[in-house]
């Protein structure tokens, strides 16, 4: 379609194929629109042709790279290494086709927003001149530890522990990134994760999708040697925050079918704060024995639940279970996650703590039960237990590493209706308005995205 109208810039975004990747950039790219410029979201050719991607706006367009996979995405390659070596190739040459196609328009790109899981973007986007900005979709503290080991600051394997590092608290194994404790876990993802850093001093900023005031400390230290950061979440359409932008209450891109009039016609028969949101994200695939455990412990905590699980992760739920539940329980392949966390029934979140369901939650002040999996997220749940204080992380079974279903019942009750429950709902309380603050015309998101639009145009 041709666009003739004048933007203050025109910005190219570069997301992870993943529903966690998306959403986030997604939202940022609405918020770049509503300051006046104009974006290109990027998808890949699978993605396009297998969901419905709806037409988001004028200033926001969709156009399309390969990653190499066009007919299957991931499931297509061989191996994890496989997959980000095709999208290496066939995405450096397809994205440089769609900056090229550009030039010659009334507004050529000047600018890539990339997933630096996607490193090699920027070097893609410096061939043609272009500003260079990373969204890094998971917490600064994460990023933070990821750079400290790929600069060699911090030595693995690690031979003491607990872990200081300056600017984040005392650390045990356990509350790191999964990648620097299980080694070998997944070679080819510690090793993208690091990658993370390998061009980025030829960066001109960092945005990440976090609020200065949840990691102050973080921030300040990986900015001294680090000085390009920007922090610019919580980016979680504008309804459930400031109300600022018109029409924008969903993310408006998802991998998977929605059972949203389900979900809230449930939820609204239900009485306040008595319902636990069960879900564990988009990738998260856990054992027959987990799904058991948590099921029982659902059923044995005696309140309503609202579980979403996959459609590839039904079948390891128990014999019987569904039978069992009738209406204290409701059963959805995917929810509409958002308006769900907002609904007056909530009471908890029962989550991996992936990073854009915790940010999610503590936007929309719902308490969490965090059992982390892998990746960022034993380090989110550190951080939601000790330091943001407004969740409690479940204990696994030394002996085989399964969370049973009594310390998940007992964790749920404790979120419920215990006293550690009250206290952390007024944490929660205190969370969200920080994370409302910092959006509001002013706060310290809003003068970084202003920040970050006025470059542009110098
Ligand atoms: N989500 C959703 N419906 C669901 C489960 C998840 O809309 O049933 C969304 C959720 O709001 C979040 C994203 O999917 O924005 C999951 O990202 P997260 O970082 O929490 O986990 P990941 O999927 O990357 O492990």
């Amino acid at each position: 379609m041709q666009d003739n109208k004048v933007y203050r810039a025109h910005v190219l975004v570069l997301p992870y194929p993943g529903q966690g990747h998306i959403n986030p950039m997604l939202q940022f790219s609405k918020r770049l629109a509503s300051k006046g410029l104009k974006v290109t979201f990027a998808i890949t050719l699978f993605i396009s042709k297998s969901f419905n991607v709806p037409q988001l706006s004028e200033s926001v367009q969709i156009e399309t790279i390969s990653d190499g996979c066009d007919e299957g995405g991931f499931a297509e390659a061989e191996s994890v290494h496989a997959y980000l070596k095709n999208m290496e190739a066939s995405g450096s040459k397809t994205l440089a086709e769609i900056i090229t196609k550009h030039r010659s328009s009334s507004n050529p790109i000047g600018c890539i927003v990339y997933d630096p899981f996607l490193y090699w973007a920027l070097d893609v986007g410096k061939k043609f001149g272009l500003v260079g900005a990373p969204f890094f979709t998971q917490p600064c503290a994460v990023n933070y530890v990821y750079y400290l080991v790929h600069r060699g600051l911090l030595k693995l394997p690690l031979m003491e522990t607990p872990v200081s590092i300056p600017g984040l608290p005392l650390l045990e194994l356990q509350d790191m990134p999964s990648f620097i404790y299980v080694q070998e876990q997944y070679p080819a993802y510690f090793e993208m994760l690091l990658n993370q850093f390998s061009n980025s001093d030829k960066a001109d900023f960092a945005l990440v999708n976090t609020f200065y005031n949840l990691e102050p400390e973080v921030v300040d230290s990986m900015s001294k040697f680090f000085p390009l950061i920007l922090t610019i979440g919580p980016t979680i359409p504008s309804f459930y925050l400031d109300n600022r932008e018109e029409n924008d209450k969903d993310y408006g891109l998802n991998l998977y079918k929605l059972d949203t009039s389900i979900c809230t016609n449930w939820l609204n028969t239900k009485p306040e704060r008595s319902v636990v949101y069960v879900s564990f994200g988009s990738l998260t695939c856990l054992s027959n024995e987990q799904m058991k455990e948590i099921a029982w412990g659902l059923k044995q905590s005696n309140f309503y639940f609202l579980w979403a699980i996959r459609a590839s992760e039904e079948s390891k739920l128990p014999e019987q279970f569904v039978e069992e539940i009738g209406d204290e329980g409701l059963l959805v392949k995917w929810s509409p996650q958002l308006e769900v966390l907002s609904n007056k029934a909530l009471g908890c979140f029962f989550s991996h703590g992936g990073w854009n369901s915790t940010i999610e939650a503590m936007s929309l002040e719902v308490p969490m039960v965090v059992m982390p999996k892998w990746t960022d997220q034993p380090m989110n749940a550190k951080f939601v237990e000790d330091i943001w204080k407004v969740g409690i992380r479940v204990r696994v079974d030394e002996e085989d590493g399964v969370v049973k279903r009594e310390e998940i019942e007992n964790c749920i009750r404790e979120v419920m209706e215990g006293e550690r429950g009250r206290e952390i709902r007024n944490n929660s309380k205190k969370w969200r308005d920080l994370a409302i603050e910092s959006v509001n015309e002013g706060g310290t998101t809003d003068k970084n995205i202003d920040e970050f639009v006025s470059e542009l145009m110098n």
